[in-house]
């Protein structure tokens, strides 16, 4: 019997199990797939459809579409927010307890005026008004001092938390920076004070010069599957210039990074039937954007297993399936 194989990623000191006994081929998760597209542009239920949301919400950005004839995109505070600034982030405590009111925003992205679309198969210059969507907004809540973190992220598929079929992305900005970033960030930080370099900058070029774990690359960007990816078909998006904070982005790097963006999910949809997926950029917390030893990425996660007790109680993913495999099914066009 093969035998199994335990990896570590070098950006969060974390390990992840390849158990060969469980292995699968990406083509065994075609069928994982969720509903197929509806086939209406518009939906008199849906609240993101064109009509329906501006009687609910107050429209916080609108894009136009290049054409000038209607909107393209449009952002609206989420009508159940898991935080508000009604609240201010002022700690108290309750007996032991460290507690705090839910200060921060949260934003829903609609993503075009089409209910049936999704970004891997609306045309690239729409995608790239999402991209401009999200840079706007992220820097607009960046300038609010109470802000500690924005997190841009997309649920799609009920597999991966999305209510609404509508295509939509959402933004969370709060008071606090989570353990879970800090951790990273003092990765990075230990890996930087030991060899003088940032990991991913590291970690970028050593991909680049193996080349098996690649699926796209640009002028700006590359795509690949990461060494100690968590689960089959995890992507990673990382800008080939060192920058830690996503607002720093130029604008050429906004269309290179929509280009690759557009490319991966389109080849996630085709070659696995439209998967439930999650992605999310993973930027710099406040103060950390000129950090040397920090990158900003993004990460791409299909939903094509389920995590269960094992993961639960150690914190360490079993992936079935071989990162270099995952690469090159999805390489092959
Ligand atoms: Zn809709
Ligand atoms: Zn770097």
């Amino acid at each position: 019997m093969e035998s199994g194989q335990i990896r570590l990623n070098k950006a969060t000191g974390e390990w992840v199990i390849y158990a060969p006994s469980r292995r699968k081929r990406p083509q065994d998760f075609q069928q994982a797939s969720q509903d197929k597209p509806e086939l209406i542009n518009h939906h008199k239920s849906c609240p993101f459809c064109d009509g329906n949301e501006m009687e609910k919400e107050p429209i916080l950005l609108e894009i136009i579409n290049p054409d000038h004839s209607h909107w393209q995109t449009r952002v609206v505070a989420n009508k159940f927010p898991a935080l508000t600034t009604l609240e201010s982030p002022e700690r108290t405590l309750n007996g032991i307890y460290m507690i705090m009111p839910g200060y921060g925003c949260h934003e829903v992205v609609i993503e075009s005026p089409e209910h049936q679309q999704t970004l891997a198969t609306m045309p690239v210059t729409e995608v790239e008004i999402v991209i401009e969507t999200y840079h706007q907004r992220y820097l607009k809540l960046m300038e609010d001092p109470q802000t500690m973190m924005v997190i841009i992220f997309r649920n799609h598929g009920k597999g991966a938390g999305a209510s609404l079929r509508h295509p939509h992305s959402q933004i969370i900005a709060t008071g606090i920076v989570p353990s879970h970033r800090r951790w990273q960030e003092t990765e990075a930080q230990r890996y930087f004070d030991h060899w003088g370099r940032c990991v991913y900058c590291d970690i970028l070029a050593f991909e680049k010069q193996e080349k098996k774990r690649i699926i796209e690359e640009n002028d700006l960007f590359v795509a690949f599957i990461p060494f100690a990816a968590e689960v089959p078909c995890e992507i990673m998006i990382i800008p080939k210039q060192h920058q830690a904070d996503f607002g720093s982005i130029s604008e050429a790097e906004k269309t290179a990074f929509t280009q690759i963006l557009h490319d991966v999910l389109g080849r996630l949809y085709h070659k696995l039937n439209n998967p439930d997926y999650n992605y999310v950029i993973n930027t710099a917390a406040r103060y950390k954007a000129d950090e040397p030893q920090l990158h900003w990425y993004c990460q791409i996660q299909p939903r094509l297993t389920t995590p269960a007790g094992f993961e639960m109680g150690s914190g360490i993913r079993i992936n079935p399936s071989i990162p270099e495999v995952d690469a090159a099914f999805l390489r092959d066009k």
